[in-house]
């Protein structure tokens, strides 16, 4: 298994996304590789900002689906409940280094691409995060979809490379 970057141009807050294998080994599992015989999976996506102006990223962690979450084969929605404490077991334990990134979750496609539902989501956690770049990943069967938005404009990566860790 190897770690997974995405490239972002310089309008971007953010350039440079790396996942780490081991949080892509947990992704691999809840893939809907059974289409809409298998529910959808979410949770958020956690680690470290680097850089001057925090422009690279390193996703080192992630919480996976709780049963307080509402999950269907094509819909879910993610409580608070369990996601916010496994940040901040790392938040602490890391002393502040592992942050919150975004969120990730699955889709029954072969090729992930947001649906309507999503992108009005993402608008509200944007408010939320407000002037901060969030991560938005959506895993396919076969392939993933990465975006970044900060505030009301999102941002989609120029270039992706699979690479050993
Ligand atoms: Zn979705």
């Amino acid at each position: 298994m190897t770690s997974k970057t995405w490239f972002f141009d310089n309008k971007c807050p953010i350039h440079i996304v790396s996942f780490e294998s081991k949080v892509l080994e947990v992704i691999n599992n809840y893939r809907q590789e059974r289409y809409r015989q298998q529910l959808e999976s979410c949770g958020i996506l956690m680690g470290e900002k680097r850089g001057v102006d925090c422009e690279n990223v390193n996703v080192t962690h992630l919480s996976t689906p709780e049963d307080t979450d509402e999950r269907t084969p094509t819909y879910y929605k993610r409580n608070v409940q369990g996601h916010q404490d496994c940040l901040n077991q790392l938040h602490n334990s890391s002393r502040g280094r592992i942050q919150y990134l975004g969120e990730w979750h699955t889709h029954p496609q072969d090729k992930a691409s947001p649906s309507h539902i999503d992108y009005m989501e993402w608008h509200k956690t944007c408010r939320y995060f407000k002037d901060i770049p969030v991560l938005f990943f959506i895993a396919g069967i076969h392939e993933d979809w990465l975006g970044i938005q900060k505030n009301e404009v999102l941002y989609l990566p120029t270039y992706f490379e699979n690479g050993s860790y």
